[in-house]
């Protein structure tokens, strides 16, 4: 440290200190949030390109912060991870998707198959106790296992190949299925990809938002989904915005899409009105 100098070590601490105290307070709220049941989940429908109705939701967490209002993920979701809090955060948010789930498909029979995708952190990969955790909570709100997918990103999987894959069989062997998430933004898969337990890949929108022909984002789209096919996977095109984007998926065989075009997330009683408006269509 001395090495440094010492105006730049002082500096250096001083700033250190602050983001210390700052992840301290974060973890705090986090805590106290996950105990007052400030977390909710909002759903986003994915829609089948093969029939062109909804196919499902992705569960996506918010905060509901009594001064802040609603905070997105991405402000919350790095600190959670970080401190171990997205464990119970993410088993609260799974638990509510589930029962959200159960009630919809109660409610508009003439939308079965309907599928609840939600997110899982690198921190459920690692912990055995995972599966049975996800099986107490289809026994206690009556979900069908084969409705619930579960999105983990390549990264995560990564990290610890062996232990994943694990995990992630033990849930497949519970009928649950397993989607990439961001797949195309992680490295180094493609060669473990095949020996995976997976079902699906979601193709990350930072491929899909530039399909627009004038650079090699629609080559890259288009093999993702050549490799899916062959592997026998599916394919969910995620941040699909544009009409053009659409139609080309379509083209190149795309099964399922996800995006704003569609509908943003919503609350479980938008999800509901969005449900009862496809009856009529
Ligand atoms: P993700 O899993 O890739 O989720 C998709 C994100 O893209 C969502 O952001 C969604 O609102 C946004 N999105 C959907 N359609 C479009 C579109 O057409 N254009 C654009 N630009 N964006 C679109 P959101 O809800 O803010 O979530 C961000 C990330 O936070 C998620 O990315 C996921 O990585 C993480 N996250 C959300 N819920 C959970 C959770 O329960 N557990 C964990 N571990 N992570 C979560
Ligand atoms: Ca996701
Ligand atoms: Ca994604
Ligand atoms: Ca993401």
């Amino acid at each position: 440290a001395k090495a440094l100098g010492g105006g730049r070590k002082g500096i250096f601490e001083a700033g250190m200190h602050t983001r210390a105290m700052e992840l301290f307070r974060l973890e705090n709220e986090l805590r106290r949030a996950i105990e007052r049941e400030e977390f909710t989940a909002h759903y986003q429908p994915i829609v089948s390109l093969k029939t062109g109705l909804i196919s499902g939701f992705e569960a996506l967490v918010r905060w509901r912060h009594p001064e802040r209002g609603l905070i997105r993920p991405d402000e919350f979701v790095p600190v959670a991870e970080e401190t171990g809090l997205i464990v119970p955060l993410e088993l609260s948010v799974v638990r509510e998707a589930c029962a959200s789930l159960v009630s919809w498909q109660r409610e508009f029979p003439q939308h079965r198959p309907l599928t609840m995708s939600v997110n899982l952190s690198r921190n459920q990969l690692a912990r055995p106790e995972l599966p049975e955790q996800v099986e107490r909570i289809l026994l206690e709100t009556g979900l069908d296992a084969r409705s619930l997918r579960l999105e983990v990103t390549e990264s995560a999987i990564m990290e610890n190949v062996g232990s994943a894959a694990a995990t992630l069989s033990r849930l497949r062997d519970m009928n649950i299925r397993v989607h990439i998430d961001d797949f195309g933004m992680g490295y180094s898969s493609l060669s473990v990809l095949h020996q995976l337990p997976i079902d699906a890949l979601k193709v990350d929108r930072s491929f899909v938002g530039r399909m627009d022909g004038a650079n090699d984002d629609v080559e890259i789209v288009q093999t993702i989904i050549t490799l899916a096919h062959n592997l026998g996977l599916d394919v969910v095109a995620e941040g699909v915005e544009r009409e053009e984007h659409l139609d080309r998926l379509r083209r190149l065989g795309c099964d399922y899409a996800q995006g704003f075009l569609f509908s943003e997330p919503l609350d479980a009683a938008g999800a509901r009105r969005l449900l009862s408006a496809y009856r009529r269509w």
